[in-house]
C-alpha cells in the first residue's frame, strides 16, 4: 500500500531509490567519576579524539572533487575550525580536571551549556549553527565510542539510493556526493542548516524535518522524493514510478535549458531591457552569483561582516571583502546596504540595554547607524574607498523620514571629506539609494527620489510594516501576503516616483525571485529585479516569454481590485 509522508524540501529535484537507513545521531554517553590516577590519560585520550576528528575532516576536504562550488569546502572548514576552537578542544579538558569525570560526559555537559547559549538567540540564522557544533559534537563522541560513522559509509555501497537519516553532516553530504547517491531524507535539520545549504549546492535531491522517518520507511523498500514539496512516496506501484521518471526527465531538461540562458540578457518580446541583478550576503554565495549570469549586485547585505563572528570587520578587512565581489563582477555593478542591525541581528550585546519588546520596531538599519555614527562611518570610508575599484552604489536601509536620509547624506559627505584629505581614492559620483522598506517610506518615496539616484523595494519589510505581520513569528505567517492590495499599492506609488524623478527602482525582496510575481511586476513597471542568485534564470525566461504591453492593461486592473481574495485569479490569468 501506498504510504506518502511529508517534511520540509530544502533540495529541489525528484530522487527515486531504494532506501538506506542510517543512524547517525548522538551516541549514548556513558557517565564515570575518575580516579585521581585515571585523570592524565582521559585527557590523553579526549585529545587523541579531538585530533582525530580533526584529522577525518581534513581527508573529507581534500576529497572534494575539484568542480564542486566552492561553497562545500567552506563548510567543511568551518568545522574543522569548530573542532580546533578551544571551546571544544580546551574547555571538556578543563571539566575532566576539575570535576574528574570522564571525557564523554565533560563534553557531554560542555554541549549542553553551548546549547542553553544557542537556544537564547533570537536569530533563526545563528540558532541553526548550534546544529553544525553538534555535528562536530558527535563525531568527536563517535570517534571516543570507536563508531567513526563517516568513514564508514565510505566503505557501504550506496550509490543510487535514498538515504534516510535522523540528521546528516555537512562531512556526511560530501562523503555521500562522492558515492552518487540519489537523494537524502533526514528527521531533523531546517532549510537554513548548513547540510540543506549543501544539498541545494550539490544538486541533491533532500526533504528534512520528517519525525520518525527511520520508523516509518524500511532498509530497501523503493522510495520517491520530491525535494521542491518536500513529498515523500512508498509502496507505490511500476505507474507512479513511470510517471516520476517522466517528471524529473523533464525537470532536468528544464534546468539544461534555464543554464543555456545564463548567457542571454534579460529581456521583454517587446524589447524592454531588464536588469536582473543577484542578493548575496555570505562568501559562499560568489559562486552562484558567477553562475547565475547576474547584470550585477543589487543587495549585499553586509550584517555577517558584524555578527555571527568574535569581532565585527574593521575597515580595511570589509574593504577587502567589497573589492573580492567587485573582482568578480568584473565592472557590473555592486550595491552594497549599509549595515541593518539591530532588532534581531545585534553583535554587540551592550549596544540595546534591556532587550526590546519589538525589536522590528526598534533602534534597527538606518535608525542604529544613526546612534553610532563611528561605526557607520567606518562603513561608509570602507564602502567609498572600494568605488576606486570598480562600480559601486550605498543603499541605505529602512529610511523613513526625511531627517534620516539628510543626515545619513551628511555621513556620506563627511567620510568623502576625510579621505579626500588623507589621499585615499574613492568614486567622488558614487550612487546613493534607499530602500523602501516601510509604508511611510513609499508614500515618501517622491520626496526621496529627488535626493537620491535610484530606489530598492524591500518587500520582506514592506509586507511586514504595511500588514503589521512579525516576518519570523510562525504563528500569523499565513497573513504575510504580497498580493495585498495596500502592498501592490505602495509598490506602485514608488515605482511611480521613480518614473517621475527619472531615477531607477528596483526590488530586492523576495518578491523579486518569485517567478509567480515576476509578470504581476513588469506589469507594473518593474526593470530592475534583484533576488538570490538561483532564481534568477527562471525568472529571466519568464522575462523573455514577456510582453509588458500585453501586462499593462491586466496589471491596471489587478491594483484597482479591492479584495484580496479576487487578486490571485487574476495574478494566475496573468501567469497562464
Ligand atoms: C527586505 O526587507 O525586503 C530586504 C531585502 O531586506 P532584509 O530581508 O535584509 O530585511
Ligand atoms: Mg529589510
Amino acid at each position: 500500500m501506498a504510504l506518502i509522508v511529508s517534511g520540509i524540501g530544502v533540495s529541489k529535484g525528484i530522487a527515486i531509490g531504494n532506501v538506506h537507513l542510517l543512524n547517525r545521531g548522538a551516541p549514548e554517553v556513558f557517565e564515570r567519576k575518575l580516579e585521581d590516577h585515571e585523570i592524565d590519560a582521559e585527557v590523553e585520550r579526549f585529545q587523541d579524539a579531538v585530533d582525530g576528528a580533526a584529522k577525518q575532516l581534513s581527508g573529507i576536504r581534500e576529497s572534494i572533487p575539484e568542480d564542486a562550488p566552492k561553497d562545500v569546502a567552506t563548510f567543511i572548514d568551518s568545522h574543522l575550525l569548530m573542532a580546533k576552537d578551544s571551546m571544544l578542544s580546551k574547555v571538556p579538558i578543563e571539566i575532566i580536571r576539575e570535576q574528574q569525570c570522564n571525557a564523554e560526559w565533560a563534553l557531554k555537559q560542555q554541549r549542553d551549556k553551548l546549547e542553553a547559549v544557542f537556544e537564547e538567540m533570537e536569530d533563526d540564522y545563528l540558532r541553526t549553527r548550534l546544529n553544525d557544533i553538534e555535528h562536530v559534537i558527535n563525531l568527536i563522541q563517535q570517534i571516543l565510542k570507536d563508531q567513526q560513522f563517516t568513514m564508514q559509509m565510505k566503505l557501504q555501497p550506496l550509490k543510487g539510493s535514498i538515504i534516510v537519516a535522523d540528521d546528516l553532516t555537512p562531512a556526511d553530504t560530501v562523503v555521500m556526493q562522492n558515492q552518487n547517491i540519489a537523494g537524502f531524507i533526514t528527521e531533523l535539520g531546517g532549510p537554513l542548516s548548513h547540510t540543506a545549504i549543501l544539498a541545494r549546492s550539490l544538486g541533491i535531491p533532500a526533504v528534512v524535518g520528517i519525525q520518525s522517518a527511520r520508523s516509518l520507511l524500511q532498509q530497501d523498500e523503493p522510495l520517491i522524493l520530491d525535494g521542491s514539496s518536500g513529498m515523500v512516496l512508498a509502496g507505490t506501484n511500476e505507474n507512479t514510478v513511470k510517471e516520476y521518471r517522466q517528471i524529473q526527465r523533464e525537470q532536468k531538461e528544464a534546468q539544461r535549458k534555464l543554464s543555456s540562458l545564463k548567457n542571454i540578457s534579460a529581456k521583454t518580446k517587446d524589447g524592454q531591457r531588464i536588469s536582473l541583478q543577484a542578493n548575496i550576503e555570505l562568501a559562499e554565495d560568489v559562486g552562484a552569483l558567477k553562475k547565475s549570469g547576474a547584470d550585477g549586485v543589487g543587495l549585499y547585505r553586509t550584517e555577517f561582516l558584524y555578527i555571527d563572528r568574535e569581532v565585527p570587520a574593521d575597515e580595511a578587512e570589509q574593504l577587502s571583502a567589497y573589492k573580492k565581489i567587485i573582482r568578480v563582477l568584473k565592472g557590473k555593478p555592486l550595491t552594497i546596504r549599509t549595515l541593518d542591525l539591530g532588532g534581531d541581528k545585534e553583535f554587540d550585546p551592550d549596544f540595546q540595554g534591556p532587550l526590546t519588546q519589538n525589536p522590528a520596531l526598534g533602534l534597527r538599519a538606518i535608525r542604529r547607524s544613526l546612534k553610532d555614527t563611528e561605526l557607520f562611518k567606518q562603513q561608509l570610508r570602507a564602502i567609498l574607498r572600494s568605488s576606486a575599484s570598480g562600480p559601486v552604489r550605498i543603499l541605505l536601509p529602512m529610511i523613513t523620514s526625511d531627517n534620516e536620509l539628510v543626515q545619513s547624506l551628511s555621513l556620506i559627505e563627511q567620510a568623502k571629506h576625510e579621505l579626500k584629505s588623507e589621499n585615499k581614492d574613492f568614486d567622488e559620483n558614487i550612487p546613493v539609494g534607499a530602500m523602501i522598506e516601510v509604508p511611510a517610506a513609499a508614500i515618501s518615496a517622491h520626496i526621496f527620489a529627488k535626493q537620491l539616484n535610484f530606489l530598492s523595494i524591500g518587500t520582506n519589510d514592506l509586507i511586514q510594516y504595511t500588514l503589521a505581520i512579525d516576518r519570523i513569528d510562525d504563528q500569523v505567517n499565513y497573513l504575510y501576503d504580497p498580493l495585498h492590495p495596500a502592498v501592490l499599492k505602495l509598490i506602485n506609488i514608488t515605482l511611480q516616483a521613480g518614473r517621475r524623478a527619472e531615477i531607477p527602482v528596483a526590488m530586492c525582496g523576495e518578491m523579486a525571485g518569485d517567478p509567480r510575481y515576476t509578470r504581476l511586476l513588469l506589469g507594473l513597471g518593474l526593470k530592475e529585479f534583484s533576488a538570490h542568485p538561483s532564481n534568477l534564470l527562471e525568472i529571466k525566461q519568464i522575462i523573455n516569454k514577456s510582453k509588458i504591453t500585453e501586462l499593462e492593461k491586466q496589471t491596471k486592473k489587478i491594483l484597482a481590485t479591492t479584495v484580496p481574495s479576487k487578486i490571485i485569479p487574476m495574478v494566475d490569468a496573468l501567469n497562464a
